[in-house]
């Protein structure tokens, strides 16, 4: 890996995921999701996805050591040689340090970690009512950005479905584990000089300019 390798930071809802995907059309790196991962071993019902099923419903990590095996796996294949973009991976401290040390073996370095900053209220009002296509994958806000007929995907006319960890309950259970096992992690890249504050409340196209300014200057310094 010899590009640039950035961390998006952010509460579950600060829409990470969709600013990655446009992100990564602009940076031409892989964009790697730890609950897309997930996700998906789930949908192919692997082991690794049956047992992560049982923490992803309540809203809980899964641990350290099952989560930092597959992103190093996914990490170290050739696509990644030269950068990645990281979303929702590091959440603990501990997969912090192991990110760091599996750059390292290849001697490369985390270049930035941008933080889309996104206020309590504002998360609950988005993730519960996000709606995503089963087929493509597409994202929806039943609030800010409807599908134009109701449960069908613009896209692809797939169905529309909601996440089953995006039900009230579960979201405040996210945003409480966001605060006390990732929360942490704003102080340690505060400290490398790694982190990046991005106002997540403004229009789609402003957070993705800004962040792609924070992303081009880190890059430019390293
Ligand atoms: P996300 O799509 O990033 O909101 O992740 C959905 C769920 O997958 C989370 O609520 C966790 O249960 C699990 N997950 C995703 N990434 C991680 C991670 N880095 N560490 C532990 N659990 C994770």
């Amino acid at each position: 890996m010899s590009g640039t390798v950035v961390v998006l930071l952010g509460p579950p809802g600060s829409g990470k995921g969709t600013q990655a995907k446009r992100l990564v059309e602009v940076l031409g790196t892989p964009h790697v999701s730890s609950g897309d991962l997930f996700r998906h071993h789930l949908s192919q019902e692997t082991e690794l996805g049956l047992m992560a099923h049982s923490y992803m419903e309540d809203g809980e990590l899964v641990p350290d050591d099952v989560t930092v095996e597959m992103v190093v796996e996914r990490i170290s294949r050739p696509d990644c040689e030269d950068g990645v973009l990281l979303d929702g991976f590091p959440r603990t401290l501990n997969q912090a340090e192991a990110l760091k040390k599996a750059l390292a073996n290849r001697g490369h370095q985390v270049t930035v970690v941008p933080l889309i900053q996104v206020s309590d209220d504002e998360v609950l009002r988005r993730l519960t009512a996000r709606r995503v296509c089963e087929a493509c994958g597409a994202v929806y806000n039943l609030v800010f950005n409807p599908p134009q007929e109701e449960g069908v995907c613009d896209v692809c006319g797939g169905d529309l479905y909601q996440r089953e960890d995006d039900d009230p309950e579960t979201v405040n259970h996210r945003l409480y584990t966001y605060y006390k096992e990732t929360s942490p992690l704003i102080g340690y890249y505060f400290a490398q000089d790694l982190l990046v504050e991005i106002d997540g409340e403004q229009s789609f196209k402003a957070v993705s300019e800004d962040l792609l300014r924070a992303i081009g200057e880190a890059a430019k310094e390293s």
